[in-house]
């Protein structure tokens, strides 16, 4: 594997292996590795002459400051991993690298995508999710990109980037990797005390419980079951929502027809999870 941080020496690499026809993947993370990132390494493997992975916990995403101050970070195990994964490239940039002194960073019209759920618990979250995102693509200019089913409206979003920018990088979007017990794999996971850790399953359940209550009709009953079991674990709730798996308007009712998504957001103590689950 090839670790590069400097942006400019990155991208004429992967120009000349692009000259000489030889695709490229991209996993974009922010570190503390896991198995999940490590399966969108394994999806672009089959996928791409290249893998390259970047590693940058990206501030301007954060809009708590704790967050950020405690986002993990295991660089020496996750470049271990990398090696073990097979990937080809790693880029690790510093901040300037990404945001070059003078860069005018933009701001994107996400429309509604960015007035729901995530959008609306994290102002600006979004925003910088695409200016890291649009940045890291200048400089990759993958012919794929994978992403994590795991931050579902995140998919959304930067399928949205793409039609701005007009990016030709075609977007693949992998299954969420799920730890015995149902808890989605997560870098925040590692945050999790013993005791947290048994309470975290309880997304997942009512993830599951969302999923067989499920019927045509009134979904506030089921909503407000979700909400009580999830709080009688332990959870602070930012949203339980059932929403239109294309477009993520938020449901009252459901036709028994139209795929959804369940999405759920909530803190156990200090630490925001989420995770989601398509019905189709
Ligand atoms: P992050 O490092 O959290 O920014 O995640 C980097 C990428 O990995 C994103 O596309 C995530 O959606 C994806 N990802 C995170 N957790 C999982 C998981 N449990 N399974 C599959 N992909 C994941």
């Amino acid at each position: 594997m090839i670790l590069f941080k400097s942006a400019s020496e990155v991208a004429d690499y992967l120009q000349k292996q692009q000259s000489a026809s030889n695709s490229v993947g991209f996993v974009p993370t922010m570190g503390a590795l896991h198995e999940g990132h490590i399966s969108l390494i394994g999806q672009s493997k089959k996928e791409n002459s290249l893998t390259a992975t970047s590693i940058f916990v990206n501030p301007t995403q954060f809009n708590n400051p704790e967050d950020f101050k405690k986002y993990p970070i295991t660089i020496e195990k996750d470049i271990d991993a990398l090696e073990r994964s097979g990937c080809d490239i790693l880029f690790m940039p510093g901040v300037e690298e990404i945001y070059p002194p003078g860069l005018n960073k933009p701001n994107y019209d996400l429309g509604y995508l960015e007035t729901v759920l995530e959008g609306k618990y994290r102002p600006g979250h979004f925003q910088g999710v695409c200016q890291v995102v649009d940045r890291l693509l200048q400089i990759i200019h993958p012919n794929r990109l994978y992403l994590g089913q795991k931050d579902y409206q995140q998919c959304m979003v930067i399928k949205k980037l793409t039609e701005i920018k007009n990016f030709k990088t075609d977007l693949v979007i992998c299954p969420t990797l799920r730890e015995t017990d149902g808890l989605a794999m997560s870098s925040r996971n590692m945050r999790l005390n013993a005791e947290e850790r048994k309470q975290a399953v309880s997304i997942y359940d009512t993830l599951i419980l969302v999923k067989n209550g499920l019927v045509k009709g009134s979904l506030k009953e089921l909503q407000s079951k979700a909400h009580d079991h999830l709080s009688a674990a332990g959870f602070k709730i930012d949203y339980i929502e059932i929403a239109d798996a294309s477009n993520l308007s938020l449901l009252e009712t459901w036709d028994g027809k139209t795929s959804v998504v369940v999405l759920i957001a909530a803190y156990l103590n200090d630490i925001r999870l989420i995770d989601n689950m398509v019905i189709s």
